[in-house]
């Protein structure tokens, strides 16, 4: 068993979406009330309040214009971002607080305090683009943890595994141009964002898409998942995983057609962990993207993060 953290920050509230919004506050109530429930997952947990991330760390992936445009709309009282993106105020202080959880669970993860972790934050981020907000996203989290393991504590090979029900468009464009980085993204096709067709791979042949039908048995995606996380990371070996989890692939949620349940979520979440355990002295970092259905993400969540801390799935 590994020392597994959970790392939020109260401020991730405060991305005030309002509750038309798929993307609301309620998601994280619902996970931390789900959370509270599980007492043997409770005590297993370290619960960490992350830091913010600093422009700095966001310049890692981001045009500091663009940073700085966020700044200044949230300080300005929010406004619309893209089409279906928006912030208030309180914009700025959760999607700083959203990376720099990430930036956090990275070194917990290298300087050995929590080998495992789970950031349960929001905005979320695999939508994020180099200089625009996109898909509810703000800033890269789980791409800016990618490259900021390989800059800052000089990884040499970082893989990134994307189950989240949309293709992580962001997540690839700040990463593919990173011979030390492999993304895996498995997403609904067609579908939101448009991207991410098989046959792309990225510029430097690093990164693998898994368009898959809505729709289809669940058994299909958990096995084009696991083999194609093989088929990458075998003769990689990376030195830590990210995963993008986005549980909006699961059946019943409010935008996704996927139709996975929680059992394939435990499995998911095992399956990398083995690999994990082979490769990486068992280093993950998980990071919350999407889902939508608030009850069926945070019972989601518990399987996950009980998975990825080694206790049995429940019941
Ligand atoms: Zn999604």
């Amino acid at each position: 068993m590994h020392r597994t953290a959970f790392i939020s920050h109260s401020d991730c509230g405060r991305h005030d979406t309002g509750w038309d919004h798929p993307e609301h506050v309620g998601r994280l109530v619902a996970i931390m009330r789900a959370l509270r429930t599980d007492y043997e997952l409770l005590e297993r947990l370290d619960h960490v309040q992350g830091r913010h991330a600093t422009v700095e760390d966001l310049a890692l992936v981001h045009d500091r214009g663009y940073i700085e445009s966020i700044r200044s709309i949230c300080a300005a009282g929010g406004g619309r971002l893209d089409v279906d993106t928006v912030a208030s105020e309180g914009s700025w202080d959760a999607a700083t607080a959203a990376a720099g959880c990430v930036l956090d669970a990275v070194d917990m993860a290298l300087d050995g305090r929590a080998p495992r972790s789970f950031s349960g934050i929001r905005p979320p981020g695999h939508h994020a683009l180099r200089d625009r907000s996109m898909g509810f996203c703000i800033f890269g989290n789980v791409g800016l943890g990618a490259r900021y393991a390989r800059t800052v504590h000089n990884l040499d090979r970082v893989l990134i595994a994307d189950w989240d029900v949309h293709h992580g468009n962001g997540t690839q464009a700040l990463v593919q141009d990173d011979p030390g980085i492999r993304f895996l993204s498995m997403h609904q096709w067609p579908f939101y964002p448009g991207t991410g067709p098989a046959d792309d791979h990225g510029p430097l042949g690093t990164v693998l898409n898994l368009p898959m039908a809505a729709g289809l048995e669940p058994a299909e995606y958990v096995e084009a998942f696991e083999r194609s996380f093989d088929y990458l990371a075998s003769d990689f070996r990376p030195d830590l995983i990210l995963i993008s989890a986005g549980f909006d692939c699961l059946a019943g949620d409010a935008i996704g057609g996927f139709t996975l349940e929680m059992e394939h979520i435990d499995r998911l979440t095992r399956f990398v962990a083995s690999r994990a355990d082979a490769m990486c002295g068992g280093r993950i970092v998980s990071v919350l993207e999407g889902g939508y259905t608030p009850k069926r993400l945070a019972e989601a969540v518990v399987v996950h993060t009980r998975a990825l801390a080694g206790l049995q799935a429940a019941g």
